[in-house]
């Protein structure tokens, strides 16, 4: 039975799954719609938020930085918004032309013997958007978005008679949306000491957080110890390691600590990672083979 089960491992390819961000990751920040995605949440929290530009730039690194995105940031510190209308501001309007069709990507994918899904905190008309630019939207068995990790999310905007007043949340933490506060949350890092352990919570969710990845992985079926995890960022890369899945940081030469591989570009994969090409050989082996396992099975 032992020499059964290691015999098994042995012939057993090491990735059963392939798990893909998709901005910046299937394609180069070079595209520019990362700098336009950025400019229409400024935009957005600006004319629909009311909060004040000169907030803009610290308030968006801070709740990236500590929500993983900036919806996610907004709503924890009190905004109120229709997620819908928000995804449609933020990615309707991006310049989806600078995508190219990457049959070069694309036959890399279809030529790859493992399962492949897309794990994106994108809304999912954004990602199906981006991934038929691409040319690659039946490269993948399933796309794990927005919707799909927030089944439940409810629109409570007041985008009718309340407009005025939801308009006008122009200033600090004394503003107030509906009923609640506004948590200030650059008043709270300018203090000594601050950390993160007094934020409020987010209801989104969204990576890099640990649940987050955990639910995707669920929902998905996805065993993390046969999964590799290709992400353009570091923190989602880290975040991914510490749930037990192998990564791959893309758009970058260089490893850093959470990374198992790193590549400049993802048309690099074959040379990268050359045995994920293996797994169809391995596949005859353990067919053709001798095969000790018929015996064990009929008892
Ligand atoms: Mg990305």
């Amino acid at each position: 039975m032992e020499y059964e089960d290691r015999y098994r491992q042995v012939q057993r390819p090491k990735y059963d799954c392939l798990l893909f961000d998709l901005d910046d990751t299937l394609y180069p920040l070079s595209s520019g719609l990362a700098a336009a995605v950025l400019k229409n949440i400024q935009d957005y929290m600006i004319e629909k938020l009311g909060i004040e530009e000169s907030k803009i730039p610290d308030l968006c690194n801070l709740l990236y930085k500590n929500y993983g995105t900036t919806m996610a940031g907004l709503r924890a510190i009190g905004y109120d918004f229709d997620y819908d209308e928000y995804h449609r501001f933020v990615h309707g309007r991006l310049p989806y032309e600078n995508l190219k069709p990457d049959p070069v990507l694309r036959s890399l994918l279809l030529s790859l013997p493992i399962r492949k899904v897309i794990f994106t905190n994108a809304d999912k008309v954004q990602a199906i958007k981006a991934l038929r630019h691409l040319g690659l939207e039946d490269c993948f068995e399933g796309i794990i978005c927005f919707e799909t990790l927030n089944p439940t999310h409810k629109n409570t905007a007041s985008d009718d008679e309340d407009d005025m007043e939801f308009l006008g949340l122009t200033r600090s933490s004394s503003v107030t949306n509906g009923s609640c506060e506004i948590f200030d949350i650059i008043g709270h890092f300018s203090q000594p000491d601050a950390g993160s352990s007094g934020l409020p919570k987010t209801p989104i969710v969204c990576k890099p957080s640990e649940s987050c990845i955990e639910r995707a992985l669920k929902i998905a079926n996805i065993d993390p110890q046969r999964t590799l995890f290709f992400e353009d960022s570091i923190r989602k890369i880290q975040s991914g390691k510490r749930v037990g899945l192998d990564t791959v940081l893309v758009g970058k030469s260089q490893r850093v600590k959470g990374a198992d591989y790193a590549l400049e570009s993802i048309h690099n994969l074959r040379e990268a990672i050359p045995e994920l090409w293996e797994a169809d050989k391995i596949a005859e082996v353990s067919y053709s083979g001798v095969n000790p396992v018929e015996t064990s099975v009929t008892a």
